[in-house]
């Protein structure tokens, strides 16, 4: 089988790079191993929430512009543009956003922190400055047993900012159900419920028996809309004071969403994706990846002109560490351990920098991968797998993932 194109992974950045290469009239192919990143996010899309000093980012492009060199914006040629194209992939798989480049705004974390963003799903409740909250009185609505909003944190964090806060809870039959073992009340099995038993207009109406006119705001569990938005807007239309989601613990439905919409549009566009298989190993000549084999595929070589890695980091297994070396695992490309010995992998305070975090595949000004200590033309590594930046300390994961995904696919189409 060959193709123009082969991506390996389909998270963020991959499923981006599978999409805007499909859009591009390529014959693209997909593998990729698991759950992604996505399934735990926020249902926000961070571009740099905090620049090199740790300090809060208002304007994204123009803080961009000073970060260090090794930081992967760097290649990224028109970070503005690119960034305004990843809003309208998104648009055009149904994933409708607000937010722009020009100012983040603030989106409220499970546990009531606020954290400087990019882009966010209709529906979540966001802030545009974190210090002017734009509510006196807030209903906060859980659904009762539902243990991955942390209310008491959330509500603390919205008092410590001067708000009032009421928390209360509302339970349906159908619900109920779900308590028979607490691991089942989860996000997920709750979304899947109020949309199998068509409850909405029943949830409408215990939170409209909950609240009232008093309530300058009603915030909601993110548990709605695995495949679309259209029953979490439903809800929304029907309750009857302002109201907006609130991101969970994971896993987060709102995360589930995006990756489903995605995998759509790659799929309505003709991609070919190979679920739940695992690149094993590449096949080479000389310097060129011909192709790779597949732990499910038998030995066959699936072939490609292109190749774009986007395995993400360690939790998605796109890294792997012994007790000697950090390596990428699928192909043996060269990675950036930062020349540290394992003792510095990491600090002992969990909130210090964690120098693994920055850890990743070493690449070209293009993205190009290295193999051995030399450039590989047609293999590419995009999103969290590349080396340079601290996602958790810079805020900055969804930009890199699409804009680098953005970019190689420029690089390959030019
Ligand atoms: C708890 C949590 C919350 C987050 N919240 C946010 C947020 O609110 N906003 C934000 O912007 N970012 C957030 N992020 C970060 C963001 O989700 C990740 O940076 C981003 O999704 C990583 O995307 P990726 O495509 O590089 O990799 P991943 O999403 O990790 O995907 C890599 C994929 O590659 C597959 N894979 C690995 N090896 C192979 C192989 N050999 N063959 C085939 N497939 C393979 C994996 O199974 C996986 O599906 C969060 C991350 C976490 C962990």
């Amino acid at each position: 089988m060959k193709f123009d194109v082969i991506i390996i992974g389909g998270g963020l950045s991959g499923l981006t790079a599978s999409i805007a290469l499909a859009e591009a009239g390529k014959e693209v192919a997909l593998v990729s191993a698991g759950q992604n990143s996505l399934h735990f996010g926020s249902g926000s899309f961070d571009l740099l929430g905090f620049d090199e000093q740790g300090k809060a980012v208002s304007e994204p492009i123009a803080a961009i512009a000073q970060l260090s060199e090794k930081h992967p914006y760097k290649k990224v040629q028109d970070v503005e543009k690119l960034a305004q194209q990843a809003k309208q992939l998104l648009e055009k798989a149904k994933i409708a956003t607000f937010g722009d480049t020009t100012s983040n705004h603030w989106r409220i974390t499970p546990v009531g922190a606020l954290m400087p963003t990019w882009l966010s799903v209709e529906g979540m409740v966001t802030v545009q400055e974190p210090n002017q909250m734009p509510w006196r009185k807030v209903a906060l609505i859980n659904i009762q047993n539902y243990l991955d909003l942390p209310t008491k944190f959330l509500a603390a964090g919205l008092r410590e900012r001067g708000v009032e806060v009421d928390v209360k809870a509302f339970t349906l039959p159908e619900l109920q159900a779900l308590r028979q073992s607490p691991t089942e009340m989860r996000s997920t099995n709750i979304a899947k419920v109020i949309e199998q038993h068509n409850l909405i207009a029943s949830v409408a109406d215990e939170v409209n028996r909950l609240t009232s006119n008093d309530y300058d705001m009603v915030l909601l569990p993110a548990v709605l809309g695995i495949k679309s938005n259209a029953q979490a807007d439903q809800l929304l239309q029907l309750i009857k004071t302002p109201a907006n989601y609130v991101a969970t613990l994971p896993p987060s439905v709102s995360g589930v969403r995006i990756a489903t919409l995605l995998r759509k549009r790659f799929t309505e566009l003709g991609g070919t994706f190979f679920t739940g298989d695992q690149v094993v190993e590449g096949v080479w000549e000389g310097e060129t990846l011909k192709g790779v084999k597949t732990a499910k595929l038998d030995g066959t070589v699936l072939e490609a002109n292109h190749f774009i890695l986007a395995t993400g980091s360690f939790m998605s297994r796109g890294l792997a560490a012994d007790y000697t070396h950090v390596y990428e695992p699928a192909l043996g490309v060269d990675v950036d351990d930062l020349g540290l010995d394992r003792t510095n992998w990491a600090k002992i305070e969990v909130t210090d920098p964690q120098p693994y975090m920055e850890m990743g595949v070493k690449t070209d000004a293009n993205l190009h991968c290295e193999r051995a200590g030399k450039t590989i033309a047609n293999l590419y590594a995009v999103g969290s797998i590349l080396s340079g930046h601290n996602t958790i300390k810079r805020l900055d994961a969804a930009g890199v993932d699409m804009l680098t995904a953005l970019q190689v696919v420029h690089n390959i189409v030019k």
